[in-house]
């Protein structure tokens, strides 16, 4: 393993860069003081890489998360998304860029429970405006492809935790994003579950989606193949685990 400073690391061309942020502060204030939810961050993220976030409760996790996701904008410095600079966006070309680059995976799923298992897939198509007989087309194949093909008519609460991730993985995969933007997905499964979806997301790893996950359990975060540590709004350390097989370094991890 190979130790880096955030400023150093992430050398390659402009164009493999699918996230770079520079000297990105997010500053909320709170009565009369300042807090630095983020303080002066630099990261290059690689297009096809796949990363796991830590860090102690109040080190940023969150604000990094929003801020790469485009729910949020920096106060000061830079953030690129596929090269577009996201401070001289509308609210509107912001959403746009959301819906055109970007996958979302949550802890709690964050499925429609009105809905079945299709049309929760299917509904970042709607938004899109594509049309219905494609959306389900490819809603169907993305269903087939995280193992959902048999509960398509389903709705969540008839579905296990992990069949509602893959539900929720498969939403976020409608679009065709080039990243994927996963908090704690393994927070509310079991181990074997959460296992198995981490073998989902490696496999979507390999199939060349660029993911970005937050975790803070170290048997998850080995899934990846860089492990970036957070403290006080900044990058602590980042640890390239490239040479490492995904499955196997999971044992000789340090927690
Ligand atoms: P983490 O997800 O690592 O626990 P957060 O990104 O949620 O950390 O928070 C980082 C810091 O920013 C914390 O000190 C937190 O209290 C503060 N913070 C986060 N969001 C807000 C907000 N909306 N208003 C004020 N302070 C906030
Ligand atoms: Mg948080």
């Amino acid at each position: 393993m190979t130790q880096y400073s955030g400023q150093e690391f992430g050398v390659g061309n402009a164009e493999d860069r699918v996230i770079e942020l520079n000297g990105v502060w997010k500053t909320y204030r709170m009565g009369d003081q300042d807090v630095n939810a983020l303080a002066g961050v630099d990261l290059q993220i690689q297009r096809g890489s796949f990363w796991a976030i830590s860090g102690s409760s109040g080190s940023g996790k969150s604000t990094m998360l929003n801020l790469l996701g485009c729910l949020d904008r920096p106060t000061q410095g830079k953030y690129l998304l596929e090269g577009q600079d996201i401070a001289s966006t509308s609210d509107d070309e912001l959403s746009d860029l959301r819906l055109k680059h970007l996958g979302f995976i949550f802890q709690n799923f964050n499925l429609i429970p009105q809905l079945t298992v299709q049309e929760n897939i299917v509904l970042p198509l709607f938004y899109q405006g594509i049309d219905p007989n494609e959306a389900n087309e490819r809603g169907q194949s993305i269903a087939a492809l995280v193992g959902l093909a048999e509960r398509l008519g389903h709705r969540p609460t008839e579905l296990s935790g992990g069949q509602q991730q893959r539900v929720a993985i498969a939403r976020a995969l409608a679009n065709n994003p080039s990243v994927l933007l996963a908090d704690e997905p393994t927070g509310n499964l079991d181990t074997a579950t959460g296992d198995s979806i981490m073998e989902l997301l490696v496999e979507l790893h390999d199939q060349g989606k660029t993911i970005i996950m937050v975790t803070h359990e170290p048997e998850i975060a080995a899934y990846a193949q860089y492990q970036l540590v957070m403290r006080d709004g900044n990058i602590e350390s980042i640890t390239d685990q490239t040479n490492n097989e995904h499955h196997a370094q999971k044992s000789v991890v340090q927690a």
